[in-house]
């Protein structure tokens, strides 16, 4: 119901723990907001009556919540100690095969493997092409096939030189967990495009998306897994007490010019301000992009009318609440009078909306999800801060009901640059054509009149650039691609959506 754009998957991965499923289930409940569409996990272990490795999978449509809702699935299924877990977001057309959910399970000559995966491959189209060509059938339009099957046709003869072997065909953006009969692998992509953390617990260790996969399970972060990093993890990690420093680790040769470019759209709207990623607290950053908002577009220079009342700050729940102190904050650290208040409630028990298409239905979605606080709004100069636009609508819908409610004057903020162009590496966004700062060409004041606001202003690319760096120091690089159109990775597009779909 959003016109956010939304990330295609959230991954989970734990070797030698007693309660490898039941942690992967709560991790990947806590990963959610990254794929909602369809949830799975695999298992492994060794199978005394048959005598031989067994990796049992249980996945389905749904929430995490949905899928796994009978103990049995976890008692009498999903029996091992190393799981791997996966949820997914697809676009409509994809998500009807459930041949595309994941994590994805095959056997071949070296054994059993199961893969996770969050991205999109630049290169899958290529790929895809070339072994069509070999008469090789595919079983679901996901990228992540792909590398299943560069792995099981690569010339190699042990199985972790096999996956090394397809990591240094794939490009763009993946972060991976792998399951074999003897070891989790986590991969991270040379440009480190997505996140990927690495934790601990009870000698035992983890892997994650987002480090809150961690805090739900009582794990400890211990590090990320770097750009073009392959972590090797055995089954029996915790029986031999291997320290962190005593794991293999790998790196994909990083192919010329390839430098890091995490995704900053992650630390703007997409992960949970309660995790860490790229090595920093998201809350942080979001914080700061609010503080370089302030800096950009003083309360001062934004309100036009004396109302007697402070003016007051709003954001857009949830994902703009913490950029939203961080603008009030820093206004008020300037000397501008106003408040930070809670003038939208979200309801958060939105499920599937019964009604039909147009205009009608889409405004009922909207009030189905944010009702505004009349006595917060009302004679007041708003400031509704958000974190980015996209294609308009949800804005649009919002700005009428608050207006509804009587206020002096209403303002929008965005704490992130215009967004231009699509994502390539993992995050579904709607076509250029689609996104509202392409209808009107970049004029923000004829967007302005379109959401119905008294004014409206971005942060800028350099402001976004330079607040996620003040707060997060780090030498590694970032992908601005849809606020600049700036593609560090050439993108060779991919299998076209319905194309190769089952029916
Ligand atoms: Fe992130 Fe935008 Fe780059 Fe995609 S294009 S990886 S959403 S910054």
């Amino acid at each position: 119901m959003s016109d956010k754009p939304r990330e295609y998957c959230g991954i989970f991965g734990i070797a030698d723990h007693p309660e490898a499923a039941l942690l992967s289930y709560y991790g990947l409940h806590s990963l959610q907001h990254r794929g909602q569409e369809s949830a799975g996990i695999v298992t492994s272990f060794y199978d005394e009556e048959k005598k031989k490795q067994v990796m049992p999978s249980y996945k389905d449509f749904g929430l995490v919540l949905s899928v796994f809702d009978k103990p049995k699935i976890f008692k009498k299924i999903l029996k091992g100690r190393s799981a791997i877990g996966h949820n997914r977001y697809s676009t409509s057309g994809s998500s009807k095969n459930p041949a595309n959910i994941q994590p994805f399970r095959v056997h071949y000559r070296s054994g059993n493997i199961a893969i996770g995966h969050n991205g999109n491959l630049s290169n899958a189209k290529q790929i895809r092409e070339s072994f069509t060509k070999e008469g090789v059938l595919f079983q679901s339009t996901s990228d992540t096939e792909l590398i299943l099957h560069l792995i099981a046709q690569s010339k190699k003869e042990k199985q972790l030189d096999q996956i090394l072997d397809a990591l240094g065909q794939i490009e763009g953006a993946f972060c991976l967990v792998i399951l074999t009969d003897d070891a989790l692998i986590a991969v991270r992509d040379p440009n480190g495009f997505r996140p990927l953390a690495l934790g601990r617990i009870d000698g035992s260790y983890c892997v994650a998306s987002e480090t809150c996969a961690f805090d739900i399970i009582g794990a400890e972060y211990v590090r990320d897994i770097e750009a073009g990093e392959v972590l090797v993890i055995p089954h029996n990690v915790a029986e031999q007490g291997l320290s962190e420093d005593q794991l293999l680790s790998f790196n994909i040769p990083p192919k010329t010019g390839t430098t890091t470019s995490q995704c900053i759209f992650e630390y703007v709207y997409f992960s949970r301000p309660d995790s860490m990623i790229f090595g920093e607290m998201v809350d942080k950053i979001r914080r700061n992009l609010g503080k370089a908002l302030a800096k950009e577009h003083p309360i001062n220079e934004v309100i036009h009318k004396k109302t007697g009342t402070k003016p007051v700050i709003i954001s857009v729940p949830d994902s703009s609440n913490t950029a939203a102190i961080g603008y009030a904050s820093e206004n008020q650290k300037m000397g501008h009078d106003c408040k930070y208040d809670i003038g939208l409630i979200r309801n958060h028990y939105v499920g599937r909306t019964f009604i039909s298409p147009g205009q009608k239905s889409r405004e009922q979605k909207v009030r189905t999800k944010f009702n505004p606080v009349k006595g917060v709004i009302e004679g007041r100069s708003v400031i509704i801060v958000d974190d980015s636009i996209v294609r308009g609508t949800t804005s649009q819908y919002l700005v009428n009901m608050i207006r509804e409610c009587n206020p002096a004057e209403i303002h929008f903020l965005v704490s992130s640059p215009p967004i231009i162009s699509p994502c390539y590496y993992g995050m579904d966004f709607p076509s250029p054509e689609e996104l509202i700062a392409n209808q009107f060409n970049g004029d923000i004041v004829a967007i302005a009149k379109e959401i119905g606001v008294d004014s409206l202003r971005y942060l800028s690319p350099n402001g976004l650039v330079e607040a996620v760096k003040e707060a997060n120091p780090s030498p590694n690089d970032y992908c601005t691609a849809c606020f600049t159109s700036k593609y560090p990775v050439p993108v060779n597009f991919g299998v076209d959506k319905e194309e190769n779909e089952l029916v």
